[in-house]
């Protein structure tokens, strides 16, 4: 791919998908450290979730055919949560059972406490209860053999849950990305620091890793890289040794200190350098001998938008996980917003509900190195390549901030 080609967004994002697939090989992990991991095989149900009917009410069981307000029933025994009746049961007569625990073999209903009067043995019923009350039926939340969680998924608290009802202890996943990450520029120094004149504190490398601990992916901080040939040829070295992506901020525009384009193309190939995107110029994929390369735009809004859009989704398919489409919602905008034709555009943008309905407006201040729009924003209006000012009023696209930068 030559130098001058301008892919949209959607390009960039299918061409680098297209050529990564996930190598890493698969660990088993317990339960309790199993959060955001991403699962390396389908899961199988090993049995029915619940196992065994069982009452969802602490009352009494019976059978319905036997239900009737004029006559007491006669209670016959008591079943708990992790017993159960192995009796049979007399005509006219009722279990007391609490909530949890199986339903005798007789019983085909349940009828809750606060609809029966107790005297002595007898059991009164205050309502008719219909067959089936308060039966929890086995396998109403899962059935044995079936695929429960695929491959690729990424686990949640939820997730975790559903394993553990299952009675799964441990789940083979992919083992941990690893991620090598440097900031470059002389003009760079570290926050904790004095900041000589004409310098700025290095903000990049902060948020993008505080974002990549998010991902679950393991850091490795290679720390400020000066605009020098063989510094930046030191950090491509240890990065291929010891991660499978590196991702570097500035040093990948034409300016006459931008040498990482230099050493990308000694120890790897470049992929493309100009995606039609804003913020997002420029931006840089490549392969490397052993891994992968991500060259971010100096500009710290660039830097997080382009982590976030570009680099987040292919991240995910390199750790494992399936992929899946990011939504957008659409709202209306009740002010005009400047836009010039050419590429397409990720406003910060603040959304609320105002009067019972959500209401978008991008922020005042929309410069690439204000970083605080991403504090005050809680959204990118995406805009496309080709559309003009947006009058007020015009329904837009809004892409809600991802959990990296939330
Ligand atoms: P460059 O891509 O090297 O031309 O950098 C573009 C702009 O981003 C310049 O104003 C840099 O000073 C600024 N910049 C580069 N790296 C960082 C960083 N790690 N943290 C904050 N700002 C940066
Ligand atoms: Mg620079």
């Amino acid at each position: 791919m030559n130098d001058q080609t301008w892919l949209s967004v959607a390009e960039a994002i299918a061409t680098m998908l297209a050529q990564v697939s996930t190598a890493l090989p698969s660990e088993r992990v317990a339960l309790t450290g199993l959060l955001d991991r991403v699962l390396a095989e389908d899961i199988i149900a090993p049995l029915d979730v619940p196992a065994y009917d069982n009452s969802a009410m602490d009352g009494y069981a019976l059978r319905h055919a036997d239900a009737q307000l004029e006559q007491p029933l006669t209670i016959v025994g008591t079943v708990l949560a992790g017993q159960a009746w192995s009796e049979s049961l007399p005509a006219n007569s009722a279990v007391r059972i609490m909530t949890g625990a199986p339903i005798p073999a007789e019983c085909d209903c349940v009828i809750m406490q606060e609809q029966t009067r107790v005297e002595g043995e007898q059991l009164w019923l205050t309502a008719m209860p219909k067959r089936h009350d308060h039966i929890r039926p086995q396998g109403d939340d899962i059935a044995q053999g079936q695929v429960l969680l695929t491959r690729g998924q990424r686990l949640n608290a939820m997730h975790i849950g559903v394993l553990a009802s299952l009675g799964i202890g441990d789940v083979p996943v992919y083992r941990r990305l690893r991620v090598a990450l440097f900031s470059s520029g002389d003009e760079l120094r570290l926050p904790g620091q004095s900041l000589p004149e004409h310098c700025i504190y290095d903000s990049n490398r902060f948020a993008l890793m505080a974002m990549l601990q998010r991902l679950a992916v393991d850091v490795l901080d290679l720390g400020l890289i000066a605009d020098d040939l063989d510094a930046l040829r030191a950090a491509f070295v240890r990065a291929q040794h010891e991660a499978d992506v590196l991702i570097s901020s500035a040093g990948v525009s034409v300016g006459d200190a931008d040498h990482t384009k230099t050493v990308l193309a000694e120890f790897g190939e470049i992929g493309f350098w100009k995606v039609a995107m804003k913020p997002g110029k420029p931006f840089a994929f490549g392969r490397l001998a052993q891994g992968w390369f991500f060259g971010l735009p100096g500009n710290p809004v660039s830097a997080v938008v382009t982590m976030d859009q570009l680099v987040q989704p292919v991240l995910r398919a390199l750790a494992g996980e399936q992929p899946s489409a990011v939504s957008a919602w659409p709202m209306t905008t009740d002010c005009t917003i400047k836009k010039r034709p050419g590429r397409a555009d990720f406003q910060r943008a603040r959304y609320a509900v105002e009067q019972g309905e959500l209401v978008v407006r991008p922020l005042a201040n929309q410069s690439s190195g204000v970083l605080t729009s991403l504090i005050e924003g809680n959204a990118y209006i995406r805009l496309a390549a080709e559309q003009d000012n947006v009058a007020a009023g015009s329904v837009v696209d809004v892409v809600p901030f991802s959990s990296l930068l939330t």
